[in-house]
């Protein structure tokens, strides 16, 4: 997604001729990607060209059609601009001439510090249509994240949002100090990291008192926010000290020594924390949900992709004497999900299903089950195969004839244990494990050492995960120091150990409710 523009369009006579599209200059909102507007989301939606800055969250994306052109603006500060504020006027200008529905992404709101005014003059001289959406801006998300309610009765009636950018050394600023010292009560620096000694010193030359408690906020409201405070007399060697770099905004005033009570962002449990999922691809929303929605930040690793089998023979035949067998086995959320995939296909519903119980692993899986209308006969106490085949021989299974729908490749123990005390066994394979290439993304994160903590929910996961790495035990064990390692149950545990791996996490039962409970107490 992070392409540039090849051709200029609009450049030619033909397009020059054809009417304007219309610039949506939308405020993305200060990093979390829910705090964007539903009308900036929407109008994303309609985007045939986004063009985006460093600040606005690049997961915003994904909302833009997949095939719409998207450019990659830039501005870290400083100059390493990829394009410059000239060149961005006149993609917006091209792209538009050429009829394009354009959006132009800024990170917080587009005219707080944004240059979101330049844009808009430029479009509205050439008549350009345009509208702009305003976006929640990073200096209150920033206070509200680091618990500082940026005013408050008892403190303050009065903000000010100030540029901490020029130039300090500038004989005329256009900064007031004088009057901003003293005059108002909350006073949020952005772009300020650079000029913080100066910014903290004009205050209190200006008559603010040094003692005047003062928050930094790095990254706020993403997974990486970092936050530290101190008073004007100190913040500037704070700052430093904790080597916090831009993008950082600087809060000074009373409203900060409020934090001890309201800092709730970053005492969420896992605030911080970055967790490698690895789990197949299908599977893993609920458990990354779950993690971040506790304040960590998850990098997906897909581990396992799934894919149907070659053929559904032994499935369809079985369903075609469905009302012959005694038990339908399911031991995954994924084993329905595929076998009520192929019945749809045949033309069949859960009707066509009478005859047999049925019998589930676990709660997930009699939760998919339930979401196609039927309630399972049977949930085992323990959630694991050895537990369903323990629930089942308890009941007597000798002369049944039992179905069981699962992947083509799986552990035999339930198959075979059932076919020992006397029951007919038929394995219909409804779906495959495929693997998928490792993303660099994942090989990076472990090399700069950015991964805290990996969760494994089978052992395929750990298998595949070991696999997908491809490095000899020692270089292993060296990239993998220091990570933390977290498996759903004795059997996956079991097999990470077995690979060399020490797993420093294990619900006391098997689900994923109870592994998320168990990551945030090993980390309370
Ligand atoms: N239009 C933006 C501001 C752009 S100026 C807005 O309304 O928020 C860029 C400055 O904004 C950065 O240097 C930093 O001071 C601040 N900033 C933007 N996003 C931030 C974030 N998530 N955390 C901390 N500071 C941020």
């Amino acid at each position: 997604m992070n392409s540039s523009v090849q051709k200029k369009p609009g450049s030619d006579a033909a397009t020059r001729e054809r009417s304007p599209g219309k610039v949506y200059l939308i405020g993305a909102g200060p990093g979390d990607p829910e705090l964007i507007t539903c009308k900036g989301k929407r109008l994303l939606g309609r985007a045939q060209v986004v063009i985006y800055d460093y600040l606005a969250n690049p997961r915003l994306l994904t909302h833009a059609p997949a095939d719409a052109v998207f450019i990659y603006a830039g501005k870290k500060g400083g100059s390493q601009h990829t394009h410059s504020q000239t060149e961005i006027n006149q993609m917006l200008i091209d792209y538009a001439l050429a009829g394009k529905t354009v959006v132009r992404l800024k990170g917080g709101d587009p005219f707080i510090f944004g240059r979101g005014g330049e844009e808009i003059e430029e479009l509205a001289a050439l008549k350009i249509p345009f509208e702009v959406v305003p976006g929640v801006t990073s200096a209150t998300a920033a206070a509200t994240y680091a618990g500082v309610p940026i005013t408050h009765r008892r403190f303050t009636s009065s903000v000010a949002f100030v540029t901490g950018h020029e130039d300090p050394d500038k004989k005329e600023s256009r900064i007031a100090w004088d009057k901003l010292a003293t005059g108002v009560g909350t006073i949020v620096f952005y772009m300020g990291i650079k000029n913080l000694p100066h910014i903290a010193e004009n205050l209190i030359r200006h008559g603010r008192d040094p003692q005047t408690p003062v928050a930094v906020v790095r990254w706020a409201s993403t997974p990486e926010q970092r936050s530290v405070v101190g008073t004007l007399a100190d913040i500037a060697e704070v700052v430093k000290a904790a080597g916090i770099t831009p993008p950082a905004l600087v809060v000074v005033g009373e409203v900060v020594s409020l934090r001890e009570v309201i800092n709730w962002y970053e005492q969420r449990p896992l605030f911080n924390k970055k967790i490698l999922v690895t789990r197949s691809r299908e599977q893993a929303s609920d458990l990354v949900e779950q993690l971040e929605d506790l304040g960590a930040s998850c990098l997906e690793g897909a581990t396992i992709a799934l894919a149907e089998p070659e053929d559904w023979q032994a499935l369809d035949q079985a369903l075609a004497r469905i009302g012959d067998y005694h038990w339908l086995l399911f031991t995954s959320p994924n084993a329905i999900r595929f076998f009520f995939k192929r019945l749809a296909e045949l033309g069949l519903d859960s009707r066509s299903l009478k005859g047999p119980q049925i019998a589930v692993v676990g709660t997930a899986t009699a939760e998919s089950l339930l979401a196609h209308g039927i309630k399972a006969d049977l949930l085992p106490e323990q959630f694991t195969a050895e537990g369903l085949r323990d629930a089942l021989l308890a009941r007597g299974v000798s002369g049944s004839k039992i179905l069981l729908p699962r992947a083509l490749m799986a552990r035999d123990i339930l198959p075979d244990s059932l076919r020992q005390a006397g029951a007919e066994v038929d394995i219909a394979p409804v779906y495959r494990n495929i693997r998928p290439p490792m993303t660099d993304e994942i090989r990076q994160a472990l090399k700069q050492r950015r991964i805290d903590l990996i969760t494994f929910t089978s052992s395929s996961t750990v298998t595949n995960f070991l696999e997908l790495l491809g490095l000899e035990a020692e270089e292993r064990t060296e990239l993998l120091a220091g990570v933390r390692i977290a498996a759903i149950g004795p059997i996956t545990a079991a097999t990470a150990r077995q690979a060399g791996l020490t797993v420093d996490i294990q619900p006391a039962t098997h689900t994923i409710p109870n592994l998320v409970t168990a990551i945030c107490d090993f980390y309370s």
